[in-house]
């Protein structure tokens, strides 16, 4: 059968063009994902062979051989994994484009200038970038259990590949890179090493390469391990170097900073399992994209058998990296299965408590770092309440907040907070906003302001979420100073005083629910306060931001009675006209007080000026 022609998927063929024109940094990298792609074809043919063993075919060696050829110019990544057949050649290697493919040509169109150096292995694109170094890439590969299904799949990386059987003796794949005539580099013995050294040192498949040696005067071909093949978790704590944390926690990750902790440790009695755990310094760059894996590896008995396995961390820590190798978990059954084993919920629940003592001991022991966690974690750590009751005030304790009495940047903590309130104040007070100069300028604050009391300031999309789901902090309900209970009584004086006031603001104000006297401002005129059931303004923004219907909730507006604007008001007559306008002002400054926008600023705008042009005459 001759070779079929075919021609890459558009996408990949974009991807194609940026890797052979525009990505000239860090060309090295690419050894690393070929070596990350044959250590996988190992780590699969060894679960699939824990059901099938026949795939074996009697060959448990595994290898990665990197091999050299100076003088043909090319340099062959070679495995005995799992192999690929003509059809899955096509299908992995050409047509079909992973779902990070195109999020990773958005990002480098976005992020040209400030691009971290080695996005590229972030999105899984990684075979595509024997491209940056070859002119031709060919693969001969023959799958397990199928001898005569080999394949020969080969492309020069511009828009076309071509297929034809092929006939390889043994199972895997040899992947040959046709080395461009300027990237001879990678053909020098030592230049080779250095790199598998730094970024595939862990990879626990020993990478070989081919030393000539002499021998009673005989030359011979010896194979020379070159990477190191620790199994980090493995060994003794005391062993490890935070450099070898670190370098395994890149590899792992594919992050190129350094993780801000890492956590060793062995777990006996109930289920045994060695775990390393890595709680990185910023978001991982997908995180933001929605198109993040994420989930700690699991091995069983050191044989790899998920690379994202969810079960293992709840939600709120899905940004914790890692590695559990378990030494009681069934080997030989289905992954599906094995996820849904009871003693996965046991690992998780160990997990998480290790990581919440780790997070303890940081804020406690280092607590600038963990101010930098918190920054970039704070808001999905803020979803555990909801999500896991038992352990729902540890992770409260965890989380630091900006408040009325905090200067700006600067925290306390909800057990802080709590310990520093008045004898007369019962809940936590809370004002939920977008930033914190906005919320500190509010007119809800103002009652707690002068009572001595201190109210939380949270600025993250959570935080609503956050405390629907604590409910309840060492007892202590939790009170929006927006929400529509309002603080204290009023007088049933003042009711009868404003009362007439009050009707005829709410009859020219169709949007309010209610019209009412407030207890909590002190220097300003007017606010808006959430109606009984309706959703907080906060809510109702953020919601619209992210292109939700909302059904507008009617809010109620409260007037400061002892306001010398109020006090003039209530001695207008019913009929006075210029209520009208005054009620449209009132209403409109509060609009603009809790930090949304008055639907008609060109209205609101000539009504100012009108009253200006009063007071200037
Ligand atoms: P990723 O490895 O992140 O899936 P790649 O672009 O590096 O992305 O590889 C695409 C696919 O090609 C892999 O998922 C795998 O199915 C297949 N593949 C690549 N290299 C090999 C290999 N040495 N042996 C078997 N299959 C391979």
């Amino acid at each position: 059968m001759t070779a079929q022609k075919m021609k890459f998927q558009t996408e990949l063929e974009q991807l194609l063009h940026l890797i052979t024109h525009s990505l000239y940094s860090n060309k090295e990298i690419f050894l690393r994902e070929l070596i990350s792609n044959a250590s996988d074809a190992i780590n699969k043919i060894r679960f699939d062979a824990l059901s099938h063993e026949h795939l074996l075919e009697g060959d448990t060696d595994w290898k990665i051989h990197v091999r050299l050829d100076p003088a043909n110019g090319t340099l062959t990544i070679s495995d005995n994994g799992i192999g690929l057949s003509p059809e899955t050649a096509v299908e992995n290697l050409g047509t079909i484009a992973r779902s990070g493919t195109r999020v990773f040509l958005e990002s480098l169109k976005q992020k040209q200038a400030g691009m971290p150096p080695d996005l590229i292995g972030q999105f899984g694109v990684g075979f595509y970038s024997a491209f940056m170094v070859a002119d031709r890439v060919t693969v001969l590969s023959r799958p397990a259990g199928d001898p005569q299904g080999g394949v020969r799949w080969e492309s020069d990386g511009k828009g076309e590949f071509t297929v034809e059987p092929y006939e390889k003796a043994k199972r895997g794949s040899d992947v040959i890179l046709h080395l461009k005539p300027s990237e001879k580099e990678f053909l020098e013995p030592y230049r080779l090493r250095e790199i598998v050294r730094k970024f595939s040192d862990f990879i626990e498949h020993p990478v070989i390469m081919d030393q000539e040696k002499e021998e009673n005067g005989e030359k011979k071909t010896v194979e020379e391990v070159i990477n190191s093949r620790k199994a980090v978790w493995l060994r003794n704590k005391a062993d490890n170097t935070a450099e070898d944390y670190s370098t395994f926690y890149k590899q792992i990750s594919n992050d190129y900073r350094d993780p801000l902790k890492s956590i060793q440790y062995s777990a006996e009695g109930q289920q045994e399992f060695k775990a390393l755990l890595f709680i990185p310094a910023e978001q991982p760059f997908g995180m933001q994209f929605g198109e993040y894996k994420w989930g700690l590896r699991l091995y069983i008995q050191r044989v790899l058998i998920m690379d994202h396995c969810e079960e293992l961390l709840p939600t709120y820590l899905r940004f914790v990296k890692g590695v559990v190798d378990s030494s009681d978990l069934p080997l030989n059954i289905s992954r599906e299965i094995l996820q849904s084993n009871p003693k996965l919920e046991q690992i998780k629940n160990n997990v998480t408590r290790t990581v919440l003592k780790a997070l303890e001991e940081l804020r406690d022991e280092d607590y600038d770092k963990y101010v930098g966690f918190v920054k970039q974690f704070s808001n999905i750590l803020k979803e555990g309440p909801a999500r896991d009751f038992a352990n729902r005030d540890r992770i409260a304790d965890l989380l630091l907040f900006e408040s009325m009495n905090t200067p700006v940047g600067k925290y306390t903590t909800l057990a802080k907070y709590v310990e520093s309130m008045p004898e007369s104040q019962k809940d936590i007070l809370f004002l939920i906003g977008e930033t914190r100069e906005q919320l500190q300028n509010s007119p809800y604050l103002e009652a707690a302001r002068a009572a001595g009391q201190d109210v939380l300031l949270m600025t993250e999309p959570m935080d609503e979420w956050f405390i629907q789901g604590l409910r309840r902090y060492k007892d202590k309900s939790f009170t929006a100073v927006d929400g529509a209970i309002p603080p204290g009584t009023v007088s049933d004086d003042e009711k009868a005083r404003f009362s007439r006031l009050l009707e005829s603001l709410k009859s020219k104000l169709p949007e309010v629910a209610d019209v009412r006297l407030s207890t909590r401002l002190k220097d300003s005129a007017a606010c808006l306060v959430a109606g009984e059931h309706g959703v907080s303004a906060h809510m109702e923004r953020l919601l619209t931001r992210h292109g939700r219907e909302v059904s507008e909730s009617k809010r109620i507006l409260e007037i400061n009675g002892s306001h010398p604007v109020m006090q003039a008001l209530v001695k207008l007559p019913d009929g006075d006209a210029r209520l009208e306008s005054y009620a449209r002002l009132l209403y409109d400054q509060a609009v603009i007080a809790e930090g949304s926008q008055v639907k008609d600023p060109v209205a609101f705008a000539k009504r100012i000026n009108e009253l200006l042009l009063k007071d200037a005459n």
